[in-house]
């Protein structure tokens, strides 16, 4: 188990962390997801040894390792542009952690093959042991980076937005694969990622940072369907932030009545896209008109125009569509399944 406690961390005047405090059971793969400038390569160096805090505490396996190393932490890296060694094999670069270990911390030549091999069967380069880095594709080359990360058996794996360099679809692929190898080997693992979608599917746990803190830690499921604050939806998107005002205890977009709210005020109403229903035209129900409508595959988003002026964004299927017969200019009502206010936000 990796545990933060209270870590703050300036540079200069400037907070890069404050206060920061998490924990990390032991097998899992955790997210930092934030905004660039947010703190995450900080908290990263930190976990690593690589940088010291200011204030608080690193726990490794329920031992304070503050004032430790990174050797002595036995944690692995992979960073978003790893420079391999270029005058180096792809197996002499696996097998370089071990290579350089001393006396009788260093395995036989024999294990330390044995090693490399296996490790290139895990990563699916067996083939490309004898290529230099020059002659591998970047998705590859971070293959190579992780077989040499995962080479000292580390006990805890830290990623650095391993995958940020590449392209959509090698992207993709190897987040998957790395979702795949971690729950096969069981590791500890933190990765860094700007990127919500990647958060979200690769992680169990998701730490939202924005401002060197830490807004909300959750499942991804969590994360997604109940966000703490305002922050945290934007930063997710998909989704329709409206004014709203709150008066008794009711709030109102756009003369809509979407609920309750704890104080009276102005604020924010935020709404799933496919939270907002789109109905025949009712005269109990609020009416809207479209304004456009788009079809992604299988699901279609429809722009709808409340009285105001105010525009919802909303996501229905295409049978919907089509069994509405949806379009631009069509009067319809809509109803919103779930809305959350934040006052002041
Ligand atoms: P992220 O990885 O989320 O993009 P970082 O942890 O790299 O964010 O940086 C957080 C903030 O701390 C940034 O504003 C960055 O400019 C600042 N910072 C990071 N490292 C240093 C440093 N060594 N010296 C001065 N400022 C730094
Ligand atoms: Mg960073």
């Amino acid at each position: 188990m990796i545990e933060v406690e209270d870590v703050s961390k300036h540079f200069g005047d400037f907070k890069a962390l404050d206060r920061v405090s998490l924990r990390v059971n032991q097998g899992k793969l955790v997210a930092l997801l934030g905004p660039s400038g947010s703190g995450k390569t900080t908290l990263l160096r930190i976990l690593a040894g690589l940088e010291q805090p200011d204030a608080g505490r690193i726990k490794l396996g329920g031992i304070d390792a503050t004032g430790l190393g990174t050797r002595d932490r036995r944690v692995g890296f992979v960073f978003q542009h790893y420079a391999l060694f270029r005058h180096m094999s792809v197996a002499e670069n696996v097998a370089f952690g071990l290579k350089v270990r001393k006396g009788a911390d260093r395995p036989s030549k024999a294990v330390i093959a044995e090693r490399v091999h296996t490790l290139l069967n895990l990563v699916q380069l067996e083939g490309l042991a004898g290529r230099y880095p020059s002659q591998l594709s970047g998705g590859q080359r971070q293959r190579v980076a992780l077989a040499r990360a995962l080479a000292v058996e580390p006990r805890l794996l830290l990623l650095d937005e391993p995958f940020g360099a590449l392209d959509a679809q090698v992207r993709k692929d190897l987040r998957r694969w790395l979702r795949n190898l971690h729950d096969e080997m069981g590791l500890t693992g933190v990765f860094v990622t700007h990127d919500q979608e990647e958060a979200l599917e690769v992680a169990d746990e998701v730490v939202v940072m924005n401002k060197g803190r830490i807004e909300q830690i959750g499942t991804p499921a969590e994360i997604y369907d109940s966000p703490a604050t305002p922050f945290v939806y934007r930063f997710l998107g998909n989704v329709n932030a409206v004014p709203c005002s709150v008066t008794g205890g009711a709030a109102q977009v756009g003369g809509l009545h979407i609920g309750g709210g704890a104080v009276d005020g102005g604020g924010t109403a935020f709404v799933r896209p496919h939270d907002v229903e789109i109905l025949e035209l009712s005269p109990d129900l609020p009416q809207a008109t479209i304004r456009q409508v788009i079809v992604l595959g299988p699901v279609v988003r429809v722009e709808v125009v409340l009285p105001d002026g105010t525009v919802l964004d909303s996501e229905v299927t295409r049978e919907h569509k089509d069994k509405l017969k949806l379009r631009r200019g069509l009067e319809v009502s809509i109803f919103l399944r779930k809305a959350r206010v934040f006052v002041g936000g």
